[in-house]
């Protein structure tokens, strides 16, 4: 292997196992929860000529990336979303997920550049970074004004490497007791610099650096940044979710024959024969399996109530789970313009409890259309990691005096209407949870689970976890009906320092 291939970060493929194309025998699969691991799960099976039922809490698909019909103070009609994402360009299975009824990921827009602000006007930018690693982390260290010669000769190397070194052996057992804010100590980065590059990441997974394990965020920084093939910038939605995803997903999927039972909640299950009977607040459901694809509190409940069908050792699993610290999504719909220059999506750090903003109507069209119409803007501010019981009022002052800290021309503005989100939905990856953590498969051969805080056999996270496991836990019911999956793709699993390369 030449020097330079030796550095080649390409996409890695995960084949399923072999088998027949279809199904032969009726298989019927309850999928609880329709958000993007339900129905990727949905899918796969589907495709493979299983009968498969989605049972949903909600009114709509979409779990956290879901969009709820509403209607503003003035009586326009609008989807309030549960926030701002983010689709990377390494969410190959994501991507592979949408590509079936978007071909051209359409609904996509690119955004060139992904600034990150801080107080007093610093700012850095993840665009035009070279995309091969190590030059995009040079590029990145030469260009950060809060790094200067001298503060890089202190920086422990040796730790820092760990960032290129990732290796799913290794970095875990080294790493996951150890809390990130202790792996980040070690790296001795000038404080500035490890605010603006570092405290945001650890947020950006809804976890405060002392509450989240070392070997995920080392795990973080090799998906995003040292081992991605892609680059750091992303796409967003160009429409709301309901419109740019749901609507085609649902029609889809409802064409391969998948049937979905919305505003339906699953209390447990139980045995019934040599079926599952699924419980819920609704009518009984009979399956040959079910995947269990709920965020973490709903499939502790689930767990808890099924004690016939989940082993002891799974309720154990699944009872350690936890939710990561509160999250705050403010939207508010303006009468007056931001400053042109702006950029659709800014990061910022060191700004009180504000970890993000983004400007809608540079984006997406029903914001668009509100601007147009009004004169004014669609603005939403982001909070992760609040501290557990925080007063939305409190959140609502600080976020506030921010974003006009930021972007001063907020502060003439009148809010038209507005949407407050203030919840804790999102997994927790504390520092040695990985080896408890449960994975797709169970001891149950009928029972799987897909969400994204399952273990995964190859690096990926939050959207890119959830299909993936989604997908994962289809292929595992297929491959024990004969079936093949589904192909799945991630970044490189090992670092380019790894010993043995990245392959
Ligand atoms: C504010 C915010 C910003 C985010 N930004 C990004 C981003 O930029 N990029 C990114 O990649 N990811 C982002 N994420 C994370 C992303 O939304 C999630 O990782 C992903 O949507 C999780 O999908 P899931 O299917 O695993 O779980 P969910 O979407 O939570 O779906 C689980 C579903 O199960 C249903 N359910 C629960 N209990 C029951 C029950 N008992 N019976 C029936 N149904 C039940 C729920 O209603 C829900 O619909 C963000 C999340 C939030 C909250």
């Amino acid at each position: 292997m030449g020097p330079l291939r030796r550095f080649a970060q390409a996409p890695e493929r995960h084949e399923p196992l072999p088998g027949k194309a279809r199904l032969l025998e009726p298989l019927r699969v309850t999928v609880v929860g329709g958000g993007l691991a339900g129905c990727a799960a949905a899918l796969i099976l589907a495709e493979r000529g299983a009968a498969v039922t989605v049972i949903e809490r909600e009114p709509v698909l979409g779990g956290r990336v879901g969009a709820i019909p509403d209607r503003l103070a003035t009586g326009q009609p609008i989807a309030m979303e549960r926030g701002f994402h983010a689709f990377f360009r390494q969410y190959y299975n994501l991507r592979a997920f949408m590509r079936r009824f978007d071909p051209d990921l359409s609904s996509l827009v690119p955004l060139d550049d992904y600034p990150l602000l801080g107080p007093g006007g610093r700012s850095e930018s993840f665009a035009g970074l070279p995309h091969a690693t190590p030059l995009n982390v040079m590029a990145l260290v030469w260009r950060t004004p809060s790094l200067g010669l001298g503060d890089l000769a202190r920086v422990d190397a040796r730790q820092a490497l760990e960032m290129l070194r990732f290796s799913p052996e290794r970095t875990w057992a080294a790493f996951d007791d150890q809390p990130a804010s202790t792996w980040l100590d070690a790296l001795r980065f000038p404080a500035r610099a490890r605010q603006m590059l570092f405290d945001v990441f650890a947020h950006s997974f809804f976890d405060a650096e002392h509450e989240m394990s070392a070997a995920r965020m080392i795990e973080m920084f090799h998906l995003y940044f040292t081992g991605n093939p892609e680059g750091l910038v992303f796409d967003v939605m160009g429409s709301p979710f309901s419109e740019g995803l749901w609507r085609p997903a649902q029609a889809l999927l409802e064409g391969l024959g998948v049937r979905f039972v919305p505003d339906t909640r699953v209390e447990g299950l139980d045995r019934a024969g040599s079926a599952l009977r699924v419980r819920t607040s609704g009518s009984d459901e009979l399956a040959d399996a079910v995947v269990l694809a709920t965020d973490v509190a709903g499939l502790q409940t689930i767990v808890a109530g099924s004690p016939q069908v989940a082993p002891a050792a799974l309720r154990a699993q699944v009872a350690r789970l936890s939710a990561a610290r509160p999250f705050c999504v403010w939207r508010l719909w303006l009468d007056a313009p931001t400053r042109p220059g702006r950029s659709a999506f800014a990061g910022t750090a060191g700004c009180g409890w504000l970890d993000n903003i983004s400007l809608l109507h540079l984006y997406q069209d029903e914001a668009r259309a509100f601007a147009e119409g009004s004169g004014g803007s669609v603005v939403e501010l982001h909070a992760y990691a609040l501290p557990p019981g925080t007063d939305e009022g409190a959140v609502r002052r600080d976020l506030w005096r921010q974003a006009v800290a930021l972007y001063p021309e907020l502060g003439a503005a009148r809010v038209i209407d507005e949407r407050l989100l203030l919840r804790d939905d999102c997994p927790a990856f504390p520092p040695g949870s990985r080896a408890q953590r449960p994975t797709v498969a169970t001891a149950e051969p009928r029972l799987v689970l897909a969400g994204d805080h399952v273990r995964l056999p190859f690096p990926a996270a939050l959207m890119e976890a959830a299909v993936s496991s989604g997908m994962l836990a289809a292929n595992h019911l297929l491959a024990t009906a004969g079936v093949r999956g589904e192909t799945l793709w991630s970044v490189p699993r090992r670092g380019i320092f790894a010993s043995g390369g990245p392959r």
